[in-house]
Order: C-alpha cells, then structure tokens, then sequence
C-alpha cells in the first residue's frame, strides 16, 4: 500500500460535503462584501516568499528547483501572490480593489490536530485604501464569515503594530532591529525577546514596559492608557465596527505580526473549542507592493484557515449531515430495465437526485441498497404497474408505498 504523504489528508464524499458546505457559506458572505475571486498558482519562484518573509521562510517551506534550474516553492499562503497578481497586472483595477481567494497552502510544519501540511485558507484582501473604515471593512468580513458559518464561540482579537512599535522606538531600538524582537513578542517568546530588545540597548525597565503590554486585552477603554496615533486610529477602527454591529472584538496590544510590512492594524480570531490550535483567522493591514517593484500601495487584508474552522463547526456539532438521494429507482426484472433508465432520465433533468440499479440485483437488494446509500425514496418499475401507466412510490423512512402515474412522479417527489 502506498501511503499518502505526512501532514495531508484524503476527503471523502461526508467530508467533502461539509468542506463544499463551509466554502459556499465564505464564498456567499466575501460576495455580499463586494470582493471578487481570484485564483494564482499553486507553486511560485521562490524568491516571492523570501522577500516577504526573509530567507528562515525556507525552513518552513516546500522549495525545490525544477528541471530549468529555477528556485520554486508551493505557496505557504495567498498574499504574496495576490500583491504580485496585483503588481503585475491588476494596477489598472478602480480601487479599493477587493478580491478573495480560495485554495491549498504548503507548510513543512510538524503536523498535528488542525496543522497540516496541505492546508486550505480562504482569505481576502481589500488594496489601495489606508483608512480606519477599509480596515473595519476588512474586520467586519472576516467576523461574518465566521459568523455567517454558523460558528457559536470566536473571538476577535485586535491591536495596533504602532503601538509597540512607537514603545521600542522611544526606547532607542533602530527600526531594523524590531522585526526579530516583534516575531519574538508575537510568539510570547519573553526569554528570547529580552536578550535581544536588551541587545537593542534597551533599559530593564522599558524592556518590561513593552512586555507588559502586550498583555493588555479588554474592552476600547483599556487604550486610554496608551495615548498616541495609533491608540486614536484603533479607536476610530473599532467605533466603526461597532455602527457595523461587528459582536465579540477585543484589543488585545499582544497580537504582534512579526514582519515588517504590516504598517497598522492586526488582528486575529480564535475559536476557544479548539484548545492549542485554536487560531482560525490572522489579518493586518501591510503594504508589499514596493517589495515586488510596484508602487507603495495600502492594503489590509486577513486569511481564515479554513481546516480548523470546519474543526470548530464539528465540534460544536455544526456540519450538515450526509446529503441524501431524493430517489433510487428499482426495476422488478430485466425486461423493465429501459423503462427505469426513462424514468431516472426524467427525475434528473427535473432537479430530482436519482440513481438507478446499474448492478442487476433482485428487488430485495437493491431495497437493502438504497437503504444503505441513504436514498429518501425507491420508485419501483415493474410489470403490474406499468399496465397503468405507473409506478410504486415507497418511502424508504416510512415504508409506506403508494401507486403512482408516470407522469406524476417528478410532482409526487417534490
Ligand atoms: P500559527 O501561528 O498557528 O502557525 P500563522 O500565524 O502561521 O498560524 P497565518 O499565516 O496567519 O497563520 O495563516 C492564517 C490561518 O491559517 C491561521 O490562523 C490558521 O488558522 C491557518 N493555518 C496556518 N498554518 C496552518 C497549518 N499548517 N494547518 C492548518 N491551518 C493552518
Ligand atoms: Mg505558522
């Protein structure tokens, strides 16, 4: 037997209806927001990702050279290749461009329960406006499509890079020494972050200071005490989510994307359910374009994982169950079986899911069959019921049968 690789997953038909249900609901929510889809490929030259997120990205990446000598990986995630998409060809788009993307990621991650190697994001992002009601705009869509899943218990978690950032700054950091230290602070690191903020020339007690805060979570009141730009910008992007009625946002001054390309707001969600795993969306507003030769343009943007929302969903019992087949239908012997093919014709092309018996059995096991396959109902083709122009209806619930017209069958199934 050959096995599939560690860290990906095979989906069978249960698992993808709950997958194509959970996708379609994101989909309606990102659609009724006004974002578009877009789609880039799966693989891209590698250097995309290294200039985003600088060279340990290959650490954690599949990367490989083809058979031209080209460097290529399979994208750990969709905002590189949307800001190149963008760079390369969508500049002429009116903006705010708003577009969403649905699709597989690649990590080389230690897998686990919601960490995967192949794992699927659903993610959008809103480019060419900087202002707190883009990012609102933003915020409120990732909060309806979790929301709009059907999802019980999130959480949104929401802070401002400035505001550290202004933090080290006043404590003498150089700005190109705070990326590490913000990766660090992000992860809660504190006994890797001290060394190197201490490194930075930083006092103990500034050092205490910056870790102190990002421990600050709570209401929009906890900002009073961290006067400044980017405390007021947080306020007036919280403000407008709440006219959105945008429910269950905190500030939380922790959420810390490490990278130095996020300028303003970041955010995350978490459902509590899922314990260790439990991050499903991560967001912030950034500008990449000028990384990839474009001009510097705003945008802000987030991407839901997707695996662990469905988690989440089936945890709290929230999937749909098994789809059904509306009919099955069951000829009585070999001489009625061209009259089962019209009649399964006829259900079909009238919106009706209809299987017929392609395996020759007797009635009793094609009976025991639909039963297991879960139809809803058995239309009986048989010779006695064919000298009335009809056939026998039975409900596969119920077991109750009733004779009736071929010509009223599609009505008697609807
Ligand atoms: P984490 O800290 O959990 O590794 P991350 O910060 O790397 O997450 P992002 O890059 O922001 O995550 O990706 C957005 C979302 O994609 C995450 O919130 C998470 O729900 C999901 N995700 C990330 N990596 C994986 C993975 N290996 N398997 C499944 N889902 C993932
Ligand atoms: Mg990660």
């Amino acid at each position: 037997m050959i096995q599939r690789p560690r860290g990906t997953r095979d989906f069978p038909p249960e698992e993808m209806e709950k997958r194509r249900f959970l996708e379609s609901r994101f989909r309606r929510e990102a659609e009724l927001y006004g974002f578009r889809e877009i789609a880039t490929p799966i693989f891209e030259n590698t250097e995309l990702f290294t200039l985003k997120s600088g060279p340990n990205i290959l650490d954690e990446i599949y990367s490989f050279e083809d058979k031209g000598g080209r460097q290529i990986a399979l994208r750990p995630e969709l905002t590189a290749p949307t800001m190149r998409f963008f760079v390369n060809d969508l500049t002429n788009y009116p903006r705010p461009l708003k577009v969403f993307y649905f699709g597989q990621c690649f990590r080389y991650e230690r897998p686990q329960s919601g960490r995967y190697r192949e794992f699927f994001q659903f993610g959008a992002e809103l480019i060419g406006a900087p202002n707190p009601e883009s990012d609102a705009e933003v915020i409120g869509l990732a909060a309806q499509m979790v929301s709009g899943s059907g999802l019980g218990a999130y959480n949104i978690r929401l802070g401002h890079i400035g505001v550290l950032r202004d933090k080290l700054r006043e404590a003498g950091v150089p700005t190109e020494s705070m990326p590490p230290i913000l990766q660090k602070l992000d992860k809660k690191l504190y006994d890797e972050a001290r060394p190197l903020m201490s490194k930075a020339g930083m006092s103990l007690a500034s050092m205490e200071d910056v870790i102190g805060t990002t421990g600050i979570v709570g209401p929009p009141s906890v900002l009073d005490d961290y006067p400044g730009e980017a405390s007021d910008y947080l306020k007036e992007v919280l403000s407008i989510l709440a006219d959105y009625g945008t429910v269950n946002v905190q500030v939380d001054l922790g959420v810390v994307r490490g990278l130095d390309y996020y300028t303003g707001i970041v955010f995350e969600m978490d459902a509590p359910c899922l314990g260790a795993e439990k991050q499903i969306c991560g967001g912030g507003s950034y500008s990449l374009t000028e990384l990839f030769g474009g001009e510097k343009v705003f945008s802000t943007g987030f991407a839901i994982g997707f695996d662990r929302t469905l988690l989440a969903l089936e945890r709290e019992g929230l999937t749909p169950p098994p789809r059904k087949l509306d009919a099955y239908v069951v000829p009585t012997s070999d001489a009625m079986r061209r009259q089962a093919y019209v009649v399964v014709a006829q259900l079909r092309k009238a919106g009706i899911s209809a299987d017929v018996d392609l395996m020759r059995r007797s009635v009793g096991k094609n009976l025991k069959y639909a039963d297991s396959i879960g139809a809803k109902k058995v239309v009986i083709v048989g010779e006695k019921e064919a000298a009335q122009a009809s056939v026998t209806l039975r409900d596969l619930g119920s077991g109750k049968q009733e004779l009736v017209p071929l010509d009223g069958i599609v009505a008697a199934l609807k």
